[in-house]
């Protein structure tokens, strides 16, 4: 993937950055990338920015100009805007539960880049997941039942784990949580000509991420990153089938276990 980029940040430091329409121009995806970083890496040192949010109402109320937008599941510790420090005005949070990409999400993540002027999409999974855990288990609950559907296509894609493909098997869940992720980054390009388009003119980029609720670190997942040509290129040749892989068994039963979390 692009590394983050050398050049100093505008504001020249970490911490409160206010984003009018000067700044949010000058934004690059992988500048944008940086700034959630930092986030992050002030969110996990407990050294998060003081807002005076009040203060942000006023510099907000004639428009806003966000710098990303990011999908992630509503799991009550997953808030994109506390994970990465973020303030009013500075991000677009999407949320649902799995963090599954619909046509709906699609809509929001266009509107976002293409009419709010958005650098980076984020596609952000995390650990002990309870849709995850509850797709992995088979759950049928209501029309939860139609969310965990969307989780499938990544439990079908995991052939790595013969047997225990439940939630008693913590190292299955964390894989069908990663390949979902990736999965969503892929439906963001494949369900969305807008914004693939914006990304082979490399004016976003897209990129996949793990939070982990026990630590508060987000991991970017840097070969998920898409931005150019070259890249969505890339992706199409993972994206053609490899043929000869053997399907693995069905999901087993469910152990039973409570959800942890969304
Ligand atoms: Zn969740």
């Amino acid at each position: 993937m692009g590394a983050a980029p050398s050049a100093v940040s505008p504001g020249g430091q970490c911490g409160v950055r206010r984003h009018d329409k000067q700044t949010q121009a000058l934004v690059t995806p992988p500048l944008a990338l940086q700034y959630l970083r930092e986030g992050n890496d002030r969110f996990q040192s407990n050294l998060a920015s003081h807002r005076d949010l009040l203060q942000q109402v006023n510099e907000t109320r004639d428009g806003q100009f966000p710098f990303a937008a990011i999908l992630s599941c509503i799991d009550s510790r997953t808030s994109a805007e506390l994970i990465f420090d973020q303030g009013l005005g500075d991000i677009f949070s999407i949320r649902l539960a799995g963090n599954v990409v619909t046509d709906d999400v699609l809509g929001s993540m266009e509107f976002a880049c293409r009419l709010a002027g958005s650098r980076l999409v984020v596609v952000l999974g995390h650990t002990k997941c309870g849709a995850i855990i509850g797709a992995c288990d088979g759950v049928r609950l209501g029309n939860l039942s139609t969310v965990l559907a969307l989780i499938q296509p990544a439990i079908d894609m995991e052939r790595t784990v013969p047997h225990h493909r439940d939630s008693g098997n913590p190292e299955y869940v964390k894989k069908v949580t990663r390949i979902h992720v990736e999965r969503g980054v892929e439906r963001v390009i494949e369900g969305s000509p807008v914004l693939r388009e914006m990304v082979a003119r490399e004016e976003i980029g897209v990129i996949g991420a793990l939070y982990d609720v026990d630590t508060g670190k987000v991991a970017f997942l840097g070969e998920t990153f898409l931005l150019g040509e070259a890249t969505l290129l890339d992706l199409s040749k993972r994206l053609a089938p490899a043929g000869g892989v053997e399907q693995a068994p069905p999901p087993g039963p469910g152990s039973g276990a409570p959800a942890p979390g969304v």
